[in-house]
């Protein structure tokens, strides 16, 4: 086995990427069951061709709860890991291979943000610090503690898979909503349940009170945090009528990360899962425009040669925190699990694991 005695990062940067190919292959073998790589579908191809299982973060948390290894080397980001290790077992481990791997959507609601705007929420009537009055939901891409925070006041963590049902069912507890941290989702699944944009607002956490009347909040039905991805914003609805005009008849199929305008002009929207399956279960010939991040979209025109796949806009929509999980840190991990060392552990700690375990069991109760 070609390993460097100290399995330092630094002689794996410069390997060249086909290198790697080989050395993760052999790893793979001597590690044999006792782990599992799990791929995200917007990890690039020269990494997801090792993973044993692929998929959106519904489908990559269900698989970690299953998983038999001892070890989960999770390609994906970083709160995609962390939910790994809240529902892996105890004597599992979770390895992220890049720690530089994170989500600036998850980033764009800090915990202390979130903990203030309940105070406010609570100061005001609208619910009881345990969450009579308000049902929080927050969106899988956020940071651990903000899934804890969720859970410890009778909400759940929802993906783009079940969003909707995590909605009916926080419907269920209290009339109001509060939906971390992608407004978009928030938006377009109530809208797509028939609740009026007007009774949807945004709380920004930089403005005082959110930027919201103490009326806007009560009449509420949904406080959408003001968070986005930069990867779905770049879609734009003149992106979609240029499509149209360019390939009649084309099909715009869009992830409900994207602008509400957007997902107005689309076909159809869905997770990426719900994507996947939309051009696999189309007949051959059918033209797709595709408003996600740029790997799937290419990946999925490789092996569908029968249809016509593109981009909805060509302009860059990578997700270059996913991008940086490369061969050679897949590598690194890899070679450094058969060497007895596990580098990038991904540990969330107990406090808070408690809780999102809580939310997390929620989410994978709620089906789509
Ligand atoms: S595509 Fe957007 S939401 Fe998904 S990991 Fe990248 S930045 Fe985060």
């Amino acid at each position: 086995m070609n390993t460097t005695s100290q399995c330092s990062l630094d002689n794996y940067l410069v390997l060249p990427e086909h290198s790697c190919d080989a050395r993760i292959r052999e790893a793979r073998e001597i590690l044999g069951e006792q782990c599992v790589v799990l791929g995200h579908h917007y990890q690039r191809d020269e990494v997801i061709q090792f993973s044993d299982y692929q998929g959106d973060s519904w489908r990559l948390s269900e698989l970690a709860s299953q998983a038999r290894g001892r070890y989960i080397v999770f390609c994906g980001v970083h709160f995609m890991a962390e939910s790994a290790d809240i529902l892996a077992r105890p004597d599992q481990k979770v390895v992220l291979p890049d720690m530089n791997a994170g989500c600036s959507m998850a980033d764009m609601a800090e915990i202390s943000q979130v903990e203030d705007a309940w105070e406010q929420f609570v100061r005001l009537g609208l619910t009881s610090d345990e969450g009579k009055g308000i049902t929080p939901l927050t969106y899988m891409n956020s940071a651990a503690a903000v899934k804890a925070f969720v859970g410890e006041r009778g909400g759940a963590v929802c993906t783009s898979s079940n969003a909707r049902a995590a909605m009916e069912w926080g419907f269920a507890r209290n009339r109001k909503l509060f939906f971390l941290p992608d407004q978009h989702l928030g938006r377009n699944t109530g809208y797509g349940m028939g609740i009026p944009l007007e009774e949807m607002v945004v709380w920004d956490p930089y403005l005082p009170q959110g930027g919201q009347t103490a009326e806007a909040l009560r009449a509420a039905k949904v406080i959408l945090w003001k968070g986005h991805c930069s990867v779905h914003m770049r879609f734009l609805p003149e992106d979609v009528d240029r499509m149209r005009q360019r390939y009649p008849g084309i099909q715009v199929i869009v992830h409900p990360e994207c602008r509400w305008e957007v997902c107005q002009k689309a076909d159809d929207t869905g997770s990426t899962d719900k994507l996947r399956r939309l051009v696999t279960e189309a007949p051959a010939g059918t033209k797709f425009a595709i408003g996600t991040e740029i790997h799937l979209v290419n990946r999925l025109a490789k092996q569908h040669p029968d249809k016509t796949i593109m981009t909805l806009n060509d302009c860059g929509c990578l997700c270059t925190t996913m991008y940086r999980i490369s061969p050679q840190h897949l590598a690194w991990s890899l070679e450094n699990l058969v060497e007895g060392n596990v580098v990038n552990q991904i540990k969330v700690r107990p406090a808070v694991k408690r809780w999102a375990r809580v939310a997390l069991d929620r989410m994978l109760q709620i089906k789509g």
